[in-house]
């Protein structure tokens, strides 16, 4: 587990916004604390006969601005403040891209890897039959993050209308297209991503195909992320994923390298000029941007100051520590904040909800288009803090995000 709490994470950086925009702790008291936390202990019986408990956890952190909205973790570091930190995290992601969702988070200890498909399958159900009375289209929509994927959520809106004994597409989203999933949604991170790399790059005066990427993570954010870029003729210099990296100054050849993951390991991939490399290295490596597309707590103080890349792009959730934000700062190191850079997955979670909710197919060009809209209103709306203010993106993101969340708690007041 790791040594930094991301929970304290958040709670530091929404001080800073707080007080750059002079609040009174009135304000966003409530803000602080997570609505809602359930956890639960799951029993399956695996294929061997065996019994095994798993922890599993549903955070609400608000429903301030709309139902809980947010992802499933399987992963074997899912805790308690990871699940309140992802929840809060995703309350000032929805905000910042201005849907009219709160947050929430949720997941469960588990190496899914080491799970048969039955044994995740009876872990699913149970896990959703156990948070049942927190979940539904009005209050709590799920999704997949990492370690889970359509066929979890599949199973999650299938055990959610078996006991309402009526199928409602729009608990969850990131379902497979067949049962109400949306197109699009697969690579919507990913393509959020590109298209807040694309606007950054703009603002400096560059151009997406000068410069040199390097992309740590090749899951559904790294590796979709890495293929678009490459598609638009980007360089990718450098792409990793857990078991190791890969390095070439003269560029990857991505959809290749993509393939050859799907069946072995990375570490076999050989080619001329390409060099294996370990996350660290393409951490530091030589590069104009930088793509954070794994887990948390990537970027700590000590890799910060090794850090070579001119702007770095959060798709995953957390990835820089505290410590390590403030010295990317002072090198002057353009960091985009995660509840932005990788907001493009909830905004076509959003898509897809209304769709389900409207019993409407959207066409992917629909859904890519209101992905785009959305993704640079909400990078302009930063932007626009950021240079008014003189202060880094994740904090004028923040303040984005902090402002619309008071306007809400302002308008609804204090139940009683
Ligand atoms: N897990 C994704 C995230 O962290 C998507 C959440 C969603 O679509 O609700 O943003």
């Amino acid at each position: 587990m790791s040594k930094y709490n991301p929970y304290d994470n958040f709670l530091d950086v929404l001080q800073q916004a707080a007080s750059e925009i002079q609040l009174e702790s009135n304000d966003y008291e409530t803000i602080k604390y997570p609505e809602r936390e359930l956890k639960v202990s799951i029993p399956i019986e695996m294929d061997d006969g065996t019994l095994r408990v798993f922890e599993g956890y549903r955070v609400q952190h608000s429903t301030l601005r709309g139902p809980g909205k947010g992802g499933i973790r399987y992963h074997p570091d899912v805790n308690i403040d990871e699940v309140k930190a992802l929840a809060a995290w995703m309350t000032f992601k929805c905000a910042v891209v201005n849907i009219p969702y709160g947050g929430a988070k949720g997941g469960i200890t588990v190496d899914p890897k080491t799970l048969s498909f039955n044994e995740l399958k009876r872990l699913t159900r149970r896990y959703t039959a156990m948070i049942l009375p927190l979940i539904g289209p009005e209050r709590d929509i799920p999704a997949p993050d990492v370690g889970t994927n359509a066929q979890v959520m599949d199973w999650i809106m299938d055990t959610y209308s078996i006991m309402k004994g009526y199928t409602v597409p729009g608990v969850v989203t990131g379902k497979h297209i067949d049962i109400g999933g949306s197109l699009g949604r697969a690579e919507a991170t990913g393509r959020g991503v590109m298209i807040i790399t694309e606007e950054m790059l703009t603002k400096l005066g560059k151009r997406p195909i000068d410069c040199k990427i390097a992309i740590q993570g090749m899951g559904n954010v790294g590796g979709i992320s890495a293929k678009l870029f490459a598609s638009i003729g980007c360089k990718i210099t450098a792409i990793s994923n857990v078991s190791g990296g890969l390095y070439c100054a003269d560029g990857l050849d991505i959809p290749e390298i993509m393939e050859f993951v799907k069946t072995s390991p990375i570490t076999e991939y050989k080619r001329k000029g390409v060099k294996h490399i370990t996350n660290r290295e393409l951490l530091t490596s030589d590069c104009d941007v930088l793509v954070l597309a794994a887990l948390e707590n990537q970027i700590t103080a000590e890799i910060a100051h090794l850090v070579k890349a001119k702007m770095i792009v959060e798709g995953a959730n957390g990835p820089t520590t505290v410590e390590a934000d403030k010295i990317l700062n002072d090198k002057e190191i353009i960091v985009v904040p995660d509840i932005l850079a990788n907001a493009g997955g909830v905004v076509v979670s959003y898509c897809e909800w209304v769709q389900n909710l409207q019993s409407l197919n959207w066409d992917e060009n629909d859904v890519n288009i209101t992905l785009k809209k959305v993704m640079i209103r909400a990078f302009d709306s930063v932007y626009e803090i950021t240079k008014k203010r003189g202060i880094p993106m994740r904090l004028a993101a923040y303040i984005v995000a902090l402002e619309r969340l008071c306007v809400s708690r302002n308008l609804r007041g204090i139940f009683p």
